[in-house]
């Protein structure tokens, strides 16, 4: 396939400078990052501004996605039992009003790491109590537990990506476009008061009305929020990109989103689903 050329409005400069600090605190703290890992765009101006996803359970994935830049491995370093410590100094450090944690997916382990999600929120609820969480959690296999774990330690935001419509789901190898919409629904029916909140990747060979599609299934399980960015194909042996969509089919998105009752969405070619994340409440 012919690798299209980046257009115009995806060209962004990522001057290295502003990033030193976090840079240093994150060696420090020997903390991990999905900025780092996943070689996002807005690595500098997160950064620049004290943002940052924070990537908890180590950096190796038990799943094989073609999209994403996460290591592999079949089985994981079992879980740093002082990670949450170090992640409630990091967050209190930057001062941060709201943290994005995620982690990749653990399926080697009998609880996914929904015990280690749990004591990391208690880590920083501690030392920062004013501060909101946000968590980015992995499917779980479909296991209701892990997740009633998670949502007991009462996250600000609850919150899980589709990434892709339903027909594309072969390049999250291992996930189950049902199976991640039963976990939304049953984060909402659990916790009421929890927020969701789910994120789509376009570019990747979707028709529009397949994405609007996955945008009425969101709501119809409760979802409140969205994101919509543009996928970047970390390197050439990852999935590559089909379609560069235009910013103004982002911001037609957004509004149709909004219209289905999305409490607040983002939308754009530069959006992730942690970015501008303190805007969703
Ligand atoms: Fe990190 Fe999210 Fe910002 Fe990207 S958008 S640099 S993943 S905080
Ligand atoms: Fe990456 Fe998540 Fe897929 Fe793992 S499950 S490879 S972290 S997208």
């Amino acid at each position: 396939m012919k690798i299209q050329r980046k257009p115009e409005w995806l060209r962004k400069k990522v001057p290295q400078g502003e990033q030193a600090a976090m840079r240093g605190l994150l060696s420090e703290l020997k903390l991990n990052t999905v900025c780092q890992q996943a070689l996002c765009p807005n690595i500098s101006e997160c950064f620049g501004c004290g943002q940052a996803t924070f990537l908890i359970l180590g950096r190796d994935c038990t799943r094989q996605c073609s999209f994403c830049n996460v290591d592999k491995a079949p089985s994981p370093q079992a879980p740093d039992a002082d990670e949450p410590r170090r992640l409630a100094e990091a967050v209190l450090r930057l001062k941060l009003s709201h943290v994005v944690i995620t982690s990749p997916t653990r399926d080697d382990l009998v609880d996914g790491g929904a015990a280690h999600y749990a004591a990391t929120v208690a880590a920083v609820r501690e030392l920062s109590p004013a501060t909101a969480i946000e968590l980015l959690v992995p499917d779980f296999g479909g296991d209701h537990i892990c997740l009633a774990t998670v949502l007991a330690a009462q996250p600000a935001i609850l919150a899980h990506n589709l990434e892709t419509v339903p027909r594309l789901y072969e390049v999250r190898k291992g996930a189950d476009y049902q199976r991640s919409l039963d976990l939304l629904q049953q984060a909402a029916l659990g916790a009421p008061s929890i927020p969701t909140k789910s994120g789509i990747m376009l570019g990747l060979g979707e028709e529009l009305d397949e994405v609007r599609a996955t945008m009425q299934d969101l709501r119809k399980v409760g979802c409140s929020y969205l994101s919509l960015g543009q996928y970047l194909a970390p390197s050439k042996r990852h999935q590559p990109v089909v379609a560069y969509i235009p910013p103004q089919q982002f911001d037609q998105l957004r509004d149709e989103a909004l219209a289905l009752g999305f409490r607040h969405v983002e939308s754009g070619p530069y959006v992730r689903s942690s970015y501008h994340a303190a805007d969703y409440q």
